[in-house]
């Protein structure tokens, strides 16, 4: 992944992992209530300034829930 700048204070970004057992766990708003299936957060990214953290989930298994 790009190293890319902390996109509300452009301090640095460190990456690293997010726990899946206790972990963020995302149902979209496209899911019916039939198939609210969660998808875990699987990846994060946090500024070492400001605290500012992006968590990334799988998208393919996402796309996948949602019908995309
Ligand atoms: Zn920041």
């Amino acid at each position: 992944m790009e190293n890319q700048a902390c996109l509300k204070c452009g301090g640095e970004m460190d990456e690293g992992t997010v726990s899946v057992s206790e972990g963020v766990n995302y149902i979209s708003n496209r899911q019916t209530s039939m198939f609210k299936v969660v998808t875990p957060a699987r990846r994060a990214r946090v500024c070492l300034v400001c605290g500012y953290m992006e968590l990334y989930l799988d998208a393919a298994e996402l796309r996948k829930k949602i019908g995309k």
